[in-house]
Order: structure tokens, then C-alpha cells, then sequence
């Protein structure tokens, strides 16, 4: 199960991986969170990515590729994995390809979850993580059963830095035109699985698990 959750920031990406990979017990790779961690702990590459989040551009490739190419050759990904924004630009699928083939193996479904910019506008700005454990949540279509405390252990909620207002737009804008060129790219190979992401959480868990069992390549 060589898998790639696919779709806009704010489209529920976390959400839905937390699921898929409880359901096929593979490996959750987030570029995202990954980047997250280094800044967290200040490394090198903490510092070089930061200065990219903060104003809602991407990562460079070359930095990016490298992570991924690194943890991929782990070996809890012996038996599948699921990336969960990466690839976002062409030349990162091409790389992943690349790579995958190296290692003789392929991806066998690129899940994308499409959701409206005005949707991902509101998901985004009211997205909430613990501190702690790292759970989403969201002040209105998620929320904690306690304001500001994470149901499953206590820990603080609070707002990614990128989740503010201002930059918000810009990440989609940039996202946008990338995953509309990296769309194309998968609509030729068969694996591509759009999904409705418009509906509730479960539903979504509902279709995105009909689809990988439906066509199971
Ligand atoms: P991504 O990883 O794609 O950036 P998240 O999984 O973090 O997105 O979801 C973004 C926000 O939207 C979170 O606050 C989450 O609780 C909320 N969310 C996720 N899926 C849905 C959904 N189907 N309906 C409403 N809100 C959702
Ligand atoms: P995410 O948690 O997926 O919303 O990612 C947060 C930020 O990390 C993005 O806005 C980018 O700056 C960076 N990032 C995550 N994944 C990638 C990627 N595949 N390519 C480039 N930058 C990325």
C-alpha cells in the first residue's frame, strides 16, 4: 500500500491519514508536521524551512526530496507508507517516481481531496493542534469537548503560526496552481482517486476507504 493523500492546505489531509493509516497500519509521512519538528527542536533544516512557512511558500525541492528519499528507506515503510503533502510540485512526484522505482516498487493510489477555497478559508483559520499529542481540531466543525483542551490528553490547544489570516491566502495561492499542474500529472496514470471533501469527517473516511478497497490495484 504505496499511498499519497493529495489536496489544498485546510482540505482534512491529518484528519483522513490519521484513519487510513490506523486502517492499512502503514507509516504517516507529513512533510508538513516533519518540518514542524525540525523548527521545533532548531536544526539546520528547522531554519531553513522556517523562513518559508512563515510566509506560506514551499519548502525548496531540494530540501524537500531529501527528507522524503531519507524516510522512505526506514524500514517501517517496508510495507507501504502514506505521504501526506508530499509530492506538491511536479518535480517532487517526478523525484518520488524516481525513487519508488530505485527501490522497485510504485504508488498504488493518489488520494485527492477537493475542497472549495472558501471551505479551506474557514477550515484554516479555525484549526486548533495540541501542543502535546499533535490532535486537530476545529473551533466549530471539530471542537474540543473543552475550549482550548485537547480531549485525548489534556494538552494545550493552539493556532499554527501559518493558520493566521494573512498568510492563509497566500498558501493558497500558492498551492493552487502547483496541484493543478501535479493533477495533470497523476490524471494520466490511473491511480488518481478524487475524493468529495466538502462532506463531514466520517463521510469522507467513508469514501476515501470505499475507494482504496474498490480498486485495489
Ligand atoms: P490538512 O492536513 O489538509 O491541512 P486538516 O486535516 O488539518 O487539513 O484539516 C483542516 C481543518 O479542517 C481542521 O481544523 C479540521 O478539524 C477541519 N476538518 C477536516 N476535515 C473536515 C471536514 N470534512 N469537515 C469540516 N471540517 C474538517
Ligand atoms: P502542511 O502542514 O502540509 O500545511 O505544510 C506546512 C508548510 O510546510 C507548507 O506551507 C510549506 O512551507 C512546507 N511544506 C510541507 N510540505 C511541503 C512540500 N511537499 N513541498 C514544499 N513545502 C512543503
Amino acid at each position: 500500500m504505496n499511498m499519497v493523500l493529495m489536496g489544498l492546505p485546510g482540505a482534512g489531509k491529518g484528519t483522513q491519514a490519521e484513519r487510513i493509516v490506523a486502517a492499512f497500519s502503514v507509516p504517516h509521512i507529513s512533510t508538513g508536521d516533519m518540518f514542524r519538528q525540525a523548527v521545533k527542536e532548531g536544526t539546520p533544516l528547522g531554519l531553513e524551512a522556517k523562513s518559508y512557512m512563515d510566509q506560506g511558500q514551499l519548502v525548496p525541492d531540494r530540501v524537500t526530496i531529501g527528507i522524503v528519499r531519507d524516510r522512505l528507506g526506514k524500514d517501517d515503510c517496508a510495507e507501504g507508507f502514506l505521504l501526506d503533502g508530499f509530492p506538491r510540485t511536479v518535480p517532487q512526484a517526478e523525484a518520488l517516481d524516481e525513487l519508488l522505482k530505485e527501490m522497485g516498487r510504485r504508488l498504488d493510489h493518489v488520494i485527492y481531496i477537493r475542497v472549495g477555497e472558501e471551505e479551506l478559508i474557514k477550515r484554516l483559520t479555525g484549526r486548533r493542534i495540541c501542543r502535546d499529542c499533535g490532535a486537530t481540531y476545529h473551533v466549530v466543525f471539530a471542537p474540543p469537548r473543552q475550549e482550548g483542551v485537547c480531549d485525548r490528553c489534556g494538552g494545550e490547544l493552539y493556532q499554527r503560526d501559518d493558520d493566521r489570516e494573512e498568510t492563509v491566502a497566500k498558501r493558497l495561492q500558492v498551492n493552487l496552481e502547483q496541484t493543478n499542474h501535479l493533477l495533470k500529472y497523476y490524471e494520466s496514470t490511473g491511480i488518481l482517486r478524487p475524493i468529495d471533501g466538502e462532506q463531514p469527517i466520517e463521510q469522507v473516511t467513508a469514501s476515501i476507504m470505499t475507494t482504496i478497497r474498490g480498486s485495489n490495484a
